[in-house]
């Protein structure tokens, strides 16, 4: 599809591959090394992301989801080499826990898309990866290293990816200003703020979320985590509190 995608360079080897005409804005990366490229999401599926990282390198390609949900997996089919978490090799295999008839619910969502896919025949992808990373796994690009760090709660493998080099940290759905979602069944509202605990000791100098604004300051980890305290010492952090709002994010409980 034509102009689907949104592309803009980050520094010379990275850039942010987006989806702006859809209301979930989903931001990929793709971070070229020497020897290999990693993109990191690769969206909802909707247009072939695979046909813009061509545009950009032609590096062998790997491909990682942040976690297994569709507006990030959507791309995987164009890419014979991807990785999932350990803990979410089920759900990319064959027993995605939510129904196709939801997920299009989901996607059209109050913005009128019929006009420019039909969502009858969106199906969430399904394959087998060629690979299964973990806690503190090493992506090596050749000369860019890239650390896997497990971070649980918005989803049971979700993870951000930390190049210590840059101080560049992929913080995919756990932080993004816009709606955090810690509230359906296969969240973890507790185990969320383990994970931005996790995070917040790394020596971060830029983040990149997986959704929405790409101005956004390293100081959000911060009040991310003292928010999320505060919600757990008011004995608020499980499902059902409902929604709380902070300046330019919030998060559903
Ligand atoms: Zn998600
Ligand atoms: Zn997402």
């Amino acid at each position: 599809m034509e102009n689907w995608f949104l592309t803009k360079q980050i520094d010379e080897n990275t850039f942010v591959i987006s989806e702006p005409k859809h209301w979930e804005e989903t931001n990929c990366y793709l971070l070229i090394g020497s020897g290999k490229a990693l993109l990191i999401d690769t969206g909802l599926g909707i247009s072939d992301i695979s046909a813009e990282v061509r545009k950009i390198t032609d590096k062998p390609i790997i491909a990682v989801p942040t976690h297994v949900h569709w507006d990030h997996i959507g791309g995987l089919r164009n890419f014979p080499e991807f990785c999932v978490h350990e803990l979410e090799t089920d759900w990319i295999d064959g027993n995605f826990p939510l129904s196709n008839e939801f997920v299009r619910k989901m996607i059209v969502k109050d913005n009128n898309l019929t006009h420019v896919i039909n969502v009858d025949n969106y199906a969430v992808f399904q394959g087998k990866p060629s690979g299964i990373l973990k806690d503190e796994d090493i992506i090596d690009l050749g000369n860019r290293k890239i650390r896997v760090f497990h971070t649980p709660g918005h989803s049971p493998g979700h993870m951000c990816f930390f190049e210590e080099e840059t101080g560049y940290l992929f913080t995919g759905d756990l932080i993004y200003k816009g709606t955090l979602f810690a509230n359906y069944e296969s969240t973890d509202p507790e185990k969320y703020l383990e994970s931005v605990q996790k995070i917040a000791k790394l020596y971060v100098k830029r983040i990149f979320p997986a959704h929405h604004s790409l101005d956004i300051s390293i100081e959000m980890i911060s009040e991310v985590l003292e928010s999320i305290t505060a919600i757990k010492e008011k004995g608020k952090l499980c499902h059902g509190s409902g929604k709380f709002d902070f300046k330019n994010w919030s998060i559903l409980l």
